[in-house]
Formats: structure tokens, C-alpha cells, sequence
């Protein structure tokens, strides 16, 4: 019987136990798992609160359908029945820019026609396809690979956004080859984003004729899937049914290599040994367990920067804003000097999100643009929130019901030598056999990409066990 410790309830641990022992059943390996988190409750940044009739995520609202691994992980679990998919209001997402909302186009016709994008920039942005790759190893960051190929009114108004809406981020200091990998080898591949989106284009057409399967037609961005108790009610699945004991309250603070295991050092005193440890905690976490076990490796880990985020969920009655919801919400360009980052429609996304006659509106405020932002009162945060929504959306009401979620390390932010600086790591912890790293610090912060590390690791320590039983 091999023991393994699993640092961490959030997506990313829970998922890793319950592959572990998934694959441990399917190679007859016997390994007993136990689950350490410090919190009181499981789910780490997913968490969907209940209150006044309104349901409120905490952190991810939902994980896109165009990847399949949280999908065959809700297969697997059995509730792929109850999978909430985002209704048709969800493709109209918009784009806050020169002062107001622009539809994000979907189609080539629709992004001649669309006034997000000035014409001297759609022309720049059509240059794309006359641009030399950059085939040098330099770690670009997002914006200058932005400017370098797209123009920066595309940076402006398309990528800015994009990486606010996805990392809280700012394209000026992230890494395009850690944060977008498949956009970097697009470029590296086929010379240019406008060549390989032809070239694919024509394949998928080919494979079409020829029969084959062709991956979901979703569009690039998939379709935002949840439950109808909240994302939540994944994690709570995966509690449910996992075999591993799961200890909540039980921080881990320090990590101390033995002879053939680890001793975990308990915040409460307390000690539990094991054979393999897997760590799904965020990476400043794992800064302070490792200090005395590999101090560089502990220095390497604290590199890792996280954006603060306040989460403000604001309910209004229906009738109080004139104007159309229908739509996902939209992310706000750079250099609109607004307080929030955007605002997403969640009563418009998902059926169940507010009472009848109510809807839910939920605003990101802070970022790595604005990380002061996490500082503020509370009265300020909804006073700045409000201002924006008056400004962007017309709302003059005071909301009916606010909720205010606080992030202090909301999302790890891939700054360039992100690559640089795992491979490092990898290096060093390669000389602490028997632990192993999960958790959306590394290879993506979506839940595909926690889910999708997490069946990577655990099958990698799957193999460890293997050649010690
Ligand atoms: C506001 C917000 C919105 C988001 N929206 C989306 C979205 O819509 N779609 C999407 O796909 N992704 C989204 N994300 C990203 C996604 O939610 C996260 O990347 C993912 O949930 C992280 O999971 P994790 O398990 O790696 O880390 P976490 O959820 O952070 O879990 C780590 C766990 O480790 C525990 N821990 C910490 N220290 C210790 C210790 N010393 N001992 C034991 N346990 C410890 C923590 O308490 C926590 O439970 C969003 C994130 C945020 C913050």
C-alpha cells in the first residue's frame, strides 16, 4: 500500500486524487490517498454562494466546452446530465471602446462592418499575414507580440481584454508563449496567425469531405458550461466521490523529506506521513512549505506573481435597466480609464442565476492593472462599481442586493521566463523524489487546463508507484 498526500482541495488537487485513484484501480496498484486543505470547505477558488435567491460565483463561473477534459471528467463522475450549457445570449459578448459597447465579432463580415476596430487598423491587422515570424527564442511579452503582428489598436481593444477577462492581466508583463502556447506555435509553425487559420481551415475542410471527425464547431472559444447548483456542484461531486479521506482544516506548513516519504508538518502541530506527495496549492503556499527542504526551489516558486481581484455581484430588479441584456457582457479596452475591468451578465449566461424579475450583473474590479484596487472599503468598491455601470450601462439604481468577493491572489500571472523558471524547478525538485506539482500556477488557469495537469500528474505518479510495488 503506498500512501499519497494531496496538498490542496481546489479543482486541481481533487481532480489529481481522484485520477490517482482511477488509475491506481485500472493497474491494480494499491495507494491510499489523503487530502490536506486548509480551508474549512473544499473547491478553492471555485465556490458558488447562495443568498437572497441569487446564486453568485465566487471565482470561475463555468469551464469551456471546446477542451474535453473537464467534460470526461463529468462523464466520468456521472453527472454529465446535469451540465448546464450557456444559453444563445452568451455569444454576444462585447467590447467597451471610445466610450461605448461594441458587439466582438464572430464573422469575417462582421468584423468589416464592426466599428470596434478603426479601418486603418483592420487594415494593419490584415498586414498580419505580410509579417516575418519571430523565430528567435526570445520570451515575448503579450503586447509586444500584439504590436509587433496585429497593430496597437488590436492590442487596445482585442487582446487587452482578452487577457483582463481571462488572467486579470496585463499584456505588457505576460508571457505569450506561457499564457497563449498554441498562438506562439502558430506563428513558429506556420508563419502567421491569418496563415494558419487558412491552412487549418483547409484541412478541416478536407477532413470534412473525407468523413472525418472534425473537433466541436463550438467556435474558438467553446461554450461556458456549468450546473444548475453552480460550478460548485463539480467540486462537490468529486468530494463525493472520492474514496480519499479529504481533511479540511488542515493546513500543511512545512514539507520535511525522510529517508523513503515526507513528514507534513501540520499547521495544528499535528504530522502525516507519506510515500508520494503532490502539491496542488498555489505557488506562495508552497514557498513557505518548502524554505527549509530546497530554499531555491522555494525563491523560484515565489516568482510567480498573482493579480488581487474584487469580485462585485450586484442584483437589480429587471425593470430598473433599459437596456437589452441578451448577452454574456462585455470586457472593457485599455486606456478607457474605468474603474472595473467588465461585467458579465451571469442572469443572461445561465437561466438560475436571480430571482424572477431580477437580474444578477457581475463586475471584476483590480487586476494586475490596478492591484490597489484590492484595498479599497467596501463602500468604495461598490461606489466605483456603480460609477462604471452608470457610465457603460445606463444604470442609475442603486443595486437591490450586493455581494462583494475579495481576492487577494486571484490569478497567477505568466510573466516572461515562466518557462525559464519551471524548467528550473523541475530540475531541482527532480532531486526530491516522490513529490510532484499541480495547481494552476503552471501550465494554465482555466479548469481544462487544472483538470488537464492534474491527469498528467497523476499518471505520472502512477507510474513512480508502479516501480515501487
Ligand atoms: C475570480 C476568478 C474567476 C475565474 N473564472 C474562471 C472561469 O470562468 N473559467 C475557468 O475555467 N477558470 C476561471 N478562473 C480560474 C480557475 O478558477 C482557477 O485557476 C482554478 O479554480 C484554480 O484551481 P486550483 O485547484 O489550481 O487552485 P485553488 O483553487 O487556489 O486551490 C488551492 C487550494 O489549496 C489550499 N491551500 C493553500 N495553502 C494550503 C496549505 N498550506 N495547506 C493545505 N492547503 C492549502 C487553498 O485553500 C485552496 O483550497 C477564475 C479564477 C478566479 C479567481
Amino acid at each position: 500500500m503506498t500512501r499519497i498526500a494531496v496538498l490542496g482541495a481546489g479543482i486541481s488537487g481533487l481532480s489529481t486524487a481522484y485520477a490517482l485513484e482511477k488509475l491506481a484501480e485500472q493497474e491494480n496498484l494499491e495507494i491510499e490517498v489523503v487530502v490536506l486543505e486548509r480551508l474549512d470547505r473544499t473547491g478553492g477558488k471555485v465556490m458558488s454562494v447562495k443568498a437572497e435567491g441569487f446564486l453568485c460565483e465566487w471565482g470561475p463561473n463555468g469551464f469551456l466546452d471546446n477542451k474535453p477534459m473537464t467534460l470526461d471528467l463529468c462523464r466520468a463522475l456521472g453527472v454529465d446530465a446535469n451540465l448546464l450549457r450557456s444559453n444563445d445570449n452568451a455569444r454576444k459578448r462585447f467590447i467597451y471602446a471610445g466610450g461605448t459597447l461594441h458587439r466582438l465579432p464572430e464573422t469575417a463580415g462582421a468584423f468589416f462592418k464592426s466599428k470596434l476596430i478603426s479601418w486603418p487598423g483592420k487594415m494593419r491587422l490584415g498586414c498580419e499575414m505580410l509579417i516575418t515570424p519571430n523565430r528567435g527564442n526570445d520570451d515575448e511579452t503579450l503586447a509586444d507580440f500584439a504590436r509587433r503582428r496585429l497593430g496597437g489598436e488590436a492590442l487596445e481593444r482585442l487582446i487587452g481584454p482578452m487577457v483582463s477577462g481571462i488572467f486579470a492581466g496585463d499584456p505588457e508583463t505576460m508571457s505569450l508563449r506561457s499564457c497563449f502556447p498554441r498562438i506562439y506555435q502558430l506563428e513558429q509553425e506556420y508563419g502567421g496567425l491569418i496563415k494558419a487559420m487558412v491552412k487549418l481551415g483547409r484541412k478541416k475542410r478536407a477532413e470534412r469531405k473525407a468523413g472525418q471527425q472534425v473537433a466541436s464547431a463550438a467556435g474558438p472559444g467553446g461554450i461556458l458550461t456549468s450546473f444548475s447548483g453552480g460550478i460548485q456542484d463539480l467540486t462537490d461531486s468529486l468530494v463525493e466521490k472520492l474514496k480519499a479521506e479529504v481533511r479540511v482544516g488542515s493546513g500543511v506548513e512545512r514539507l520535511e523529506p525522510k529517508q523513503d516519504g515526507f513528514l507534513l508538518h501540520l499547521e495544528d502541530a499535528t504530522t502525516v506521513e507519506a510515500e508520494l506527495v503532490v502539491s496542488a496549492v498555489p505557488a506562495h503556499a508552497l514557498t513557505a512549505m518548502l524554505q527549509q527542504a530546497d530554499a531555491q526551489a522555494a525563491t523560484l516558486l515565489a516568482q510567480i506573481p498573482y493579480a488581487p481581484m474584487n469580485i462585485v455581484c450586484f442584483g437589480y430588479e429587471r425593470e430598473k435597466i433599459a437596456r437589452d441584456l441578451a448577452g454574456f457582457g462585455y470586457l472593457i479596452a485599455k486606456g478607457e480609464k474605468r474603474h472595473t475591468l467588465g461585467t458579465l451578465w451571469d442572469s443572461s449566461i445561465f437561466p438560475n442565476r436571480a430571482p424572477r424579475g431580477q437580474v444578477l450583473l457581475r463586475s471584476m474590479l483590480g487586476g494586475a492593472t490596478n492591484p490597489q484596487a484590492i484595498e479599497l472599503t467596501e463602500e468604495e468598491v461598490k461606489k466605483r462599481t456603480m460609477a462604471d455601470l452608470k457610465q457603460i450601462m445606463g444604470i442609475d439604481a442603486e443595486p437591490d442586493f450586493v455581494k462583494i468577493f475579495r481576492h487577494r491572489r486571484a490569478i497567477p500571472q505568466y510573466i516572461p521566463g515562466h518557462g525559464s523558471r519551471l524548467a528550473e524547478l523541475d530540475e531541482r525538485l527532480g532531486q526530491i523524489p516522490g513529490l510532484f506539482l499541480t495547481g494552476n500556477a503552471f501550465f494554465g488557469v482555466g479548469i481544462n487546463d487544472c483538470v488537464n495537469a492534474s491527469n498528467r500528474i497523476a499518471q505520472k505518479m502512477i507510474d513512480f508507484v508502479a516501480k515501487k510495488q
